[in-house]
């Protein structure tokens, strides 16, 4: 049995959907604060906050869980910088419930959405997994501290676990069931799809002046169904092999935000009205993910590389599901 902490959000719904059909069994757990009742599709479910160590443990007792995939954590950078207590205190402390949680009831498999946020500024691109690790706001901070409490987990108790290092997650599923939903809204994609059905006015780009072809941000868009994939991947790594890894979840190839908004016309047929603002402050001018070790490793073939194909089913879900 399979604990998806964090399964009626975003990347942990697609990720339950997944497993689902290829037969695993899945319990969610989520305090449905960020999570969505609409997401919760497949496998048991229990409302619960990792806060709540007494009810956590009620549930490792009753069910036979073997693999825990934690998706549960606060993802916004702006807010770890004003608010740095509650990111330490969802993202790491509760976290540290959780593993303490499985070092009980000796459940020995871990799966953890960690971030290209560790790497900070890196210092070339494409990021390879052996780059230093130097995040610069908080939330980065948390999940750095996350993958390293892991390595003394897996020395002291045996604990393996895999740190899926994310780039830029989007898109939705092809069934159109579920999609990317965030309460405030600050991802680029869904932000965009938000114009085109007049719940904004205009997608605003954060700078205009970066050294990049055409001044606008450049990131690496992996899509949830992929993202999903590697998860079953790494579950399958860490059954065969018994042994801790981490992995980039990342194209090699990126796109700027103009390039971004442009495919999103094409795709949609709508005017966008875009507005030129400041840069945001904390975001890097390039942040593109070497695959390779997930590739190599995990055997993982992400199969939306194309920006084109990630907002054509990000479009597929947002025009039914989010319109006022
Ligand atoms: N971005 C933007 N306007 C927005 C939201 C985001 O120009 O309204 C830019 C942002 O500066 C970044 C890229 O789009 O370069 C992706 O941002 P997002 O917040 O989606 O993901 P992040 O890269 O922060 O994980």
């Amino acid at each position: 049995m399979i604990l998806i902490v964090g399964g009626a959000g975003y990347i942990g719904s697609h990720v339950n959907k997944m497993l689902t059909e290829q037969g695993y069994e899945t319990i969610v757990l989520d305090n449905l604060v960020h999570g969505h009742n609409e997401f919760l599709k497949w496998g048991k479910f229990y409302n619960c906050d990792l806060k709540n160590k007494d009810k956590l443990e009620e549930i490792f007792e009753k069910e036979d869980i073997d693999t825990v995939m934690h998706f549960s954590s606060y993802i916004n950078v702006g807010e770890s910088v004003t608010n740095p207590s509650k990111y330490y205190e969802n993202n790491v402390t509760n976290t540290l419930n959780l593993l303490d949680t499985m070092v009980k009831y000796d459940v020995k498999r871990f799966i953890f959405s960690s971030t290209c946020a560790i790497y900070g500024v890196p210092e070339k691109i494409p990021i390879t997994e052996d780059l230093p690790k130097n995040p610069i706001n908080p939330y980065g901070k948390t999940k750095l501290m996350i993958e390293e409490i892991l390595k003394d987990y897996d020395t002291a108790y045996n604990l393996k676990s895999v740190c899926l290092r994310y780039f830029n997650a989007s898109g939705a599923d092809i069934s159109g069931l579920i999609g990317e939903k965030h309460e405030p809204e600050t991802h680029l994609i869904p932000l965009i799809l938000d114009v085109c059905i007049k719940k904004r006015d205009d997608i605003k780009i954060y700078g205009t002046d970066y050294d990049t072809f055409d001044g606008t941000c450049i990131r690496d868009y992996i899509h949830v169904t992929d993202l999903a994939d590697a998860h079953i991947k790494a579950l399958e790594y860490l059954i065969e092999n018994n042994e801790s890894n981490e992995f980039n979840l990342g194209n090699n190839k990126g796109f700027s935000v103009r390039e971004v908004i442009e495919s999103a016309k094409k795709i949609t047929n709508c005017e966008i009205k875009v507005t030129e603002t400041p840069r945001r402050k904390g975001d890097p001018a390039i942040l593109v993910g070497s695959g390779k070790k997930a590739k190599n490793i995990l055997k993982w073939d992400p199969q939306f590389v194309d920006i084109d194909k990630i907002i054509k089913t990000a479009w597929n879900w947002h025009k039914n599901n989010l319109e006022e």
